[in-house]
């Protein structure tokens, strides 16, 4: 088998109502879709970052990746990501290069995938779980909303079947924010899953004062407390607090995750797969992470193509210790349930995800399991 074609979709979908997190305006949502044809017919679909302008990690699969690897076997998953990775490292060791990197190794999974006819999940060593605990991205700012619709908002999560949410800090004052989370406490319960994230916005010192008082609260983790660069702040901030620290949406490869896992900057790593060099790159880091007790909870923030591609993932993510009692929001995995508005992830797919009492089933189709609907291929398409 051979690669014969391999196509990109820049796809824009503009937003009824914008939204901000503490480092970022929202008033549309994009990705950048990687569609790969072989030979005998079989079509692989990835997807290629998640936060900058599509055109660039687009750039670099039409000029750099593309000529590469027409011609080459699919099922060489790791050889092509090694290969590509090499002939870039000079200059892509993080950032747009890596991004494009991933959308080419999704979409290379899902045509292994589709030609085995086997889940992902299967070829990476074998389900540890069918359905996996969801929790609810949401309540981003909104200079209009009061405590009381962020509270409405967040119920509207908890009908739907969320045994958690997370909640984003960091743009107003502290007591603004904490008022926030003594707000969700008071009206969910004790045993609600609440997690909070800053997006970068603090230093080590702010961070460390926000976190005590998050402590105070029961919060499970604190998101990206400090910025991704800052490993030595991350530890500091880690070992001054008791609750859990999380980050690596912004992180790359294995060799990024090796300075946030090995040096104990975190306790839950959070590898984007359409960011952090796709699924080849993301199980290693898997396993990277569990030799050193770090749980994998993965960044899902984009269409339906990367909620796929996590959830393949997400079923090979051992418990953290791995347990036979195993007890979602205190040692197992959870699955980032973005539900803030965005048509690309409820419109690209023709079968929509199986959501059941805050359960995510894991798709059992052959490949990544996404079935993409060429027509909304066609309507997003710029
Ligand atoms: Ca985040």
């Amino acid at each position: 088998m051979k690669i014969k074609d391999i196509s990109t979709y820049i796809l824009k979908a503009p937003l009824e109502r914008p939204f901000s997190s503490a480092t970022m305006h929202f008033d549309h949502r994009k990705s950048l879709l990687v569609r790969i044809e072989t030979d005998d017919g079989i079509v692989g679909w990835g997807e290629a970052g998640q936060f900058g302008p599509a055109e660039v990690p687009r750039s670099a699969i039409e000029y750099i990746f593309k000529p590469m690897l027409i011609g080459k076997d699919p099922l060489e998953t790791e050889k092509l990501w090694q290969e590509m990775y090499c002939y870039t490292r000079d200059y892509g060791q993080k950032g747009s290069i890596i991004e494009a990197i991933s959308g080419i190794d999704i979409a290379l999974w899902d045509i292994k995938g589709k030609a085995l006819n086997l889940p992902v999940s299967k070829l990476l060593g074998g389900r540890l779980r069918e359905k996996v605990c969801a929790y609810a991205t949401g309540l981003y700012f909104r200079s209009d909303f009061t405590l009381e619709d962020y509270i409405k908002e967040a119920a509207t999560f908890v009908d739907k079947g969320f045994k958690g949410i997370k909640v984003k800090i960091g743009s107003k004052s502290l007591a603004e924010d904490m008022a926030l989370i003594v707000g969700f406490r008071r009206e969910f319960g004790d045993d609600f899953l609440i997690m909070v994230d800053c997006n970068h916005a603090y230093s080590a010192k702010v961070a460390i004062r926000v976190g005590k008082e998050l402590e105070k609260h029961g919060v499970y983790w604190f998101e990206e407390p400090v910025i991704p660069e800052d490993i030595d702040g991350y530890i500091e901030v880690r070992n001054a607090l008791s609750i859990a620290i999380a980050g690596g949406e912004c992180e790359f490869t294995p060799y990024g995750f090796r300075n946030l896992i090995a040096r104990r900057a975190v306790d839950i790593a959070q590898p984007d797969p359409c960011v952090a060099g796709g699924i080849t790159a993301c199980k290693r880091i898997i396993d990277l992470a569990d030799l050193f007790g770090v749980l994998v909870v993965p960044h899902v923030w984009g269409s339906a193509v990367a909620m796929h591609a996590a959830l393949q993932l997400i079923a090979v993510i051992p418990d953290q210790p791995s347990t036979n009692m195993p007890r979602p929001g205190i040692n197992q995995t959870l699955l980032e349930y973005d539900q803030s508005e965005n048509p690309l992830r409820e419109n690209l797919s023709r079968s929509s995800l199986e959501f059941i009492d805050g359960y995510v089933t894991i798709p059992g189709r052959p490949g990544i399991g996404v079935e993409i609907d060429e027509s909304m291929i066609e309507k997003y398409s710029v």
